[in-house]
């Protein structure tokens, strides 16, 4: 059968958004077609907060399968599909609830605070989900004295436990993406571009936080970038949200961090790249794969996403 062209699938997708009122959400570690044609671009806060407060009938979300779960969670009433149900992640696969619920219970009395980055069943164990843009406020908004235990991911809970000092105990996962960014490469790359500044994901493991001018979310680096004054930066994240890092500031040079293995291509996150603008056209048309969550499991995982939101718009994240 003969390809169809990347503009008759955009052409499409746009009138099947009209016709069906569906919107499409996307990360910022898409490839650039999809968030150009996205209704909405955000990292996992702003793509959750986007979740809950639309009057779409159906979300396509353009992302990896958490993401989409917790948009279903936010809102069971609407059709939320997934182009590829293959698009996991890795620091959600790192932690399985038969797993964490023995965690739980080898570590008592503990407010339970775990990453959006979690299966729905993860967080229907959870007190309050959180993001990397909202962790270390999440933390603080808590009495001083109150015992935390944080999951999946080791490199974010160590980060938020340095940064504010709290009684923490961190559960073993980490993403592929960003404990894969090489120190040595990224020193070198200073070396070669001696005015770029050396901008960090908290997920990045502890020697390249060390070396970071500045140390963000994914959306707190965009902001970064945009009103700092450099005109380099060494990017130590997924590289897809350098396509929004250039929308703002085109005069700017943006170099990816490069990984240990160099013929990897490790500053992208395969999952997330599994979707496609064919993808996206397929599954606004058929209107599946749908993402579905046992209504008991929903239930449950509402409670600590709609208090990270309420907590998050109180402190005007
Ligand atoms: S970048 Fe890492 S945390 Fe994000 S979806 Fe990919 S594997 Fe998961």
């Amino acid at each position: 059968m003969k390809q169809k062209s990347a503009e008759y699938y955009i052409s499409e997708i746009k009138r099947m958004k009209a016709e069906k009122n569906a919107i499409i959400l996307a990360h910022y570690y898409q490839t650039g077609d999809i968030q150009d044609i996205a209704d909405f671009v955000g990292d996992s806060l702003a793509l959750s907060q986007k979740a809950a407060a639309n009057d779409a009938d159906i979300i396509v979300f353009a992302g990896v399968k958490f993401m989409a779960e917790t948009a279903k969670i936010l809102a069971p009433e609407k059709k939320v599909l997934l182009p590829d149900l293959n698009a996991g992640c890795s620091l959600a696969d790192s932690c399985r609830a038969v797993d964490f619920e023995k965690f739980i219970k080898d570590n008592p009395g503990r407010t339970i605070i775990t990453y959006v980055n979690t299966t729905a069943e993860i967080k229907a164990l959870s007190d309050i989900s959180c993001t990397s843009s909202n962790a270390v406020q999440i933390v603080e908004s808590l009495p001083v004295n109150e015992k935390i235990l944080f999951a999946p991911d080791r490199n974010l809970g160590n980060y938020v436990l340095n940064e504010t000092g709290r009684d923490i105990v961190i559960w073993n996962g980490t993403c592929h993406v960003h404990e894969e960014f090489s120190l040595e490469a990224i020193l070198r790359l200073k070396k070669e571009n001696p005015g770029a500044k050396i901008i960090v994901h908290p997920e990045c493991e502890l020697p390249v936080r060390m070396v970071a001018d500045f140390i963000g979310s994914t959306s707190a680096l965009l902001h970064f970038t945009k009103t700092d004054k450099a005109d380099c930066y060494i990017v130590a994240t997924e590289a897809g949200i350098i396509h929004q890092m250039k929308k703002y500031n085109p005069g700017k040079k943006y170099i990816p961090a490069p990984g240990i293995d160099s013929t990897c291509g490790c500053s992208e996150c395969s999952f997330m790249k599994l979707v496609t603008i064919e993808k996206i056209y397929n599954c606004l048309r058929d209107e599946n794969p749908e993402i579905l969550v046992d209504m008991n499991i929903l239930v449950k995982a509402q409670r600590p996403i709609k208090r990270m939101i309420e907590i998050s718009d109180k402190l005007g994240l």
